[in-house]
């Protein structure tokens, strides 16, 4: 049994983006009851996410764009950023403690009070981009844990794996230029937000340190099974990672409102237990999760426990 740290706090229901939206509290709340109705939440470890420093927000995104969050959510209180992003009164805040959610586990991770970890954050992180909120995204999560386990922890290598059914723009953004951070997405292409095509590979010394795979609508767990087999795991023992990341969106359920794959639970406890075996071959077993999307209250729900479960076990059975 491993030692799974989670991240939540009941203020990160705080951040609302207007009624009707599908990244709404609900999702945390949801999450959370199935995992005590079903016990895995005594199994793991809790890990109290504190505020970011702003030092460590601005490695991904400019100090301008950081300020203009924080004045916005202050003043004007309530604004949409783009077509599907929105902010209230206390996005700011609560954005800044989901990234030291991220941050927390990270440092629960290294001194090894945990062995890995599954963040419940919101809001999502994967789509905003330096100077840009977007998708419902608003501080790139998972970027700016990557350069913290580089800053702060001295890891070298660190395996992005994002898995949302969205292309992570903003993750592919935040290192296209950079061979120590190699970012692996698989998503569903032609979609939103209409990047993530194979072509797009890095660029001068990051060039090869990112890997697309965009797929139409309609797969499931043998297609995914089959590319992280066959892909992503030549990829990782090539790249030899101190750390793998998740970009854990569960909406490439075949349940899911947003969008057209047919993943299921159990799909997503396989594809997990493949990350963990690369991770237990090279780098102890870390892994650290952080969700992304998901937006069928129930099915996520049940694809978070089927992931944990993997991660309390270290991998396969
Ligand atoms: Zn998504």
């Amino acid at each position: 049994m491993k030692r799974t740290g989670l991240v939540y706090h009941d203020d990160f229901l705080l951040h609302h983006a207007g009624s009707w939206h599908p990244e709404s509290p609900e999702r945390l709340q949801s999450i959370m009851n199935y995992l005590s109705e079903t016990k895995l939440l005594s199994e793991l470890n809790r890990v109290e996410p504190y505020p970011a420093g702003i030092e460590w927000i601005t490695t991904i995104h400019t100090r301008e764009y950081v300020d203009s969050i924080q004045r916005i959510c202050e003043t004007n209180g309530y604004e949409n950023l783009d077509a599907d992003t929105a902010v209230c009164p206390d996005s700011y805040r609560i954005a800044l403690l989901a990234v030291g959610g991220a941050l927390a586990a990270a440092d629960a991770l290294m001194k090894q009070e945990i062995d890995n970890a599954f963040c419940a954050v919101r809001p999502p992180g994967h789509h905003a981009e330096m100077d840009r909120a977007m998708g419902f995204c608003l501080f790139n999560n998972i970027a700016i844990l990557a350069r913290y386990l580089q800053q702060k922890h001295g890891l070298e290598r660190i395996l992005i794996v994002d898995w949302d059914v969205h292309h992570g723009n903003g993750t592919q953004n935040a290192f296209y230029d950079d061979p120590t951070v190699f970012y692996f997405s698989i998503h569903q292409y032609p979609h939103y937000p209409g990047t993530g095509l194979q072509t797009e590979r890095g660029i001068g010394k990051g060039e090869g340190y990112t890997l697309n795979i965009p797929l139409a609508g309609g797969h499931g767990n043998e297609d995914y099974i089959k590319i992280f087999r066959e892909v992503l795991a030549p990829v990782g023992k090539k790249f030899q990672p101190n750390c793998i990341l998740i970009s854990a969106g569960f909406d490439a359920h075949w349940n899911d409102p947003l969008a057209g794959m047919q993943l299921t639970e159990a799909g997503y406890g396989q594809l997990t237990e493949i990350i963990l075996e690369l991770a237990n071959e090279f780098c102890d077993g870390r892994v650290i999760s952080l969700l992304e999307g998901g937006y069928n209250l129930e099915m996520l729900a049940k694809c978070v426990a089927a992931h944990i479960e993997v991660m309390l076990r270290g991998g396969k059975r």
